[in-house]
């Protein structure tokens, strides 16, 4: 008489369950339930051990320090384009880490090279991704990251926000933990807007202008601040959270209107010949004139010495032209295009564009020369009407919007289901 088979773990019964996977000697068996049960353990513990990883990741360490490589394949798959700046990016981020790795395991002994810190100066037109870069690297790096603004940075004392509050900000992005926070990634925007020479300069600019470069020079080079805990004006009595800043990365980013007519003007001058003669003509590619710039340009345009020789690495960004923008547009895992579909699949209906309405939005971007900082507004524009029908028309299946739709305001094609 043979013995009725029975999964070996839930001890169900060949006729209870669709079948029985047998063991390869026959000894056991098991049901489809429990294989999927199987599966769902296997997942969760999957799950776990990545949640694991990525809480060790938050220490980095030689072993889990990205090679540049990796930091630049990281950008890759946000930030489009900028090819040159990513590498120099990649390379300046590695080599800051990995001398807070050595100078922390240099264990005091003096006699070790002591490796300086170097921030960034990225130099580069409204919207094309300064600032994007800046946090999709401490993203990458699962360090804590903040942005401040430099124009509403003021001397201490004038009315206006006092440079400490930066690193509060970083403070609060960590979590309240310090430690963390001295290694994390501060950005700082329109720095170009506190030269001394700003032409835009009024009676209160003068207050930041070189006053707030200096505050800034301090903590860029390192030093012990102490942060009021609630942000604000510093008051007597008051506790404060002491933090150094030497091993926080500072990247300050800034489009230098009129840049580069001084590295053009450079460029020209060391282009002239004995007697005045013009060797040759200078290169008029204005996307790629920041190539060139060097700390002397920098200094002329009116940021300090000092503060320009603790920004040693300068990257210049390209002007973003109408492929990058198609492309920041349909491209990245987060893409503008890719969220309107999810928008759009979620009340059914497919989206579609067609390639000359994404050729249409960049070069609407790129007459306002918002670069890609316009992109979502000018979507939104158009899109706002359709989203407004849409979920009242359950008939439609499918929505293809073209070029006219942009530059003529023309209605989208609607396919019925
Ligand atoms: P900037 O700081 O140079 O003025 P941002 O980095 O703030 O410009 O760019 C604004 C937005 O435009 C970003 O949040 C990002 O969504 C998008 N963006 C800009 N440049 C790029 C790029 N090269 N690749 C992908 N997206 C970009």
């Amino acid at each position: 008489m043979s013995e009725k088979k029975t999964c070996s773990f839930c001890n169900r019964g060949e006729g209870e369950v669709e079948f029985l996977i047998p063991s390869p000697d026959l000894s056991a068996y098991i049901c489809p339930m429990c294989i999927d049960l199987c599966s769902q353990i296997i997942d969760e513990y999957d799950l776990q051990t990545k949640e694991e990883i990525e809480a060790e990741g938050e220490k980095l360490s030689s072993d889990t320090l990205p090679t540049p490589k990796e930091i630049k394949k990281m950008l890759d798959d946000y930030v489009i384009g900028q090819d040159k700046a990513k590498i120099a990016l990649s390379v300046a981020v590695y080599n800051h880490y990995k001398r807070l790795i050595y100078n922390e395991n240099r264990d005091n002994n003096e006699n070790e090279v002591e490796i300086q810190k170097s921030n960034i100066l990225l130099i580069g037109p409204t919207g094309s991704g300064k600032t994007y870069l800046a946090q999709t690297l401490a993203k990458a790096l699962k360090v804590p990251f903040a942005i401040a603004d430099a124009t509403t940075l003021t001397e201490a004392g004038y009315v206006g926000e006092d440079v400490e509050n930066i690193l509060l900000r970083l403070i609060q992005a960590a979590d309240f933990d310090v430690s963390k926070a001295e290694k994390g990634i501060i950005y700082i925007d329109e720095i170009d807007k506190i030269s001394r020479k700003s032409e835009n300069r009024s009676i209160t600019r003068d207050v930041s202008g070189e006053g707030v470069q200096q505050a800034l020079l301090k903590i860029l080079e390192g030093t012990v601040a102490n942060v009021p805990p609630q942000g604000g004006r510093k008051h007597p009595n008051q506790e404060f959270i002491p933090i150094n800043t030497k091993d926080i990365l500072f990247i300050c980013g800034g489009a230098f209107d009129g840049l580069s007519k001084i590295i053009e003007s450079r460029r020209g001058k060391s282009l002239m010949g004995f007697g005045g003669e013009v060797k040759s003509k200078v290169n008029v590619d204005k996307t790629k004139v920041f190539e060139d710039v060097s700390a002397h340009d920098i200094v002329k345009y009116g940021l300090i010495p000092e503060l320009v020789g603790r920004l040693p690495v300068i990257v210049g960004l390209d002007n973003l032209d109408e492929d990058a923008l198609v492309r920041i547009l349909s491209q990245p895992k987060n893409s503008i295009e890719k969220q309107y579909k999810k928008l759009f699949e979620i009340d059914g209906v497919e989206l579609h564009f067609t390639a000359g309405a994404l050729k249409a939005v960049a070069n609407k971007a790129i007459e306002r020369s918002t670069g890609a900082r316009g992109l979502r507004s000018i979507m939104e524009e158009i899109m706002t009407e359709i989203m407004f029908e849409i979920p009242s028309k359950k008939e439609i299946k499918k929505v293809i919007i073209n070029e006219k739709c942009i530059t003529n305001n023309a209605k989208p094609k609607y396919e019925n289901k």
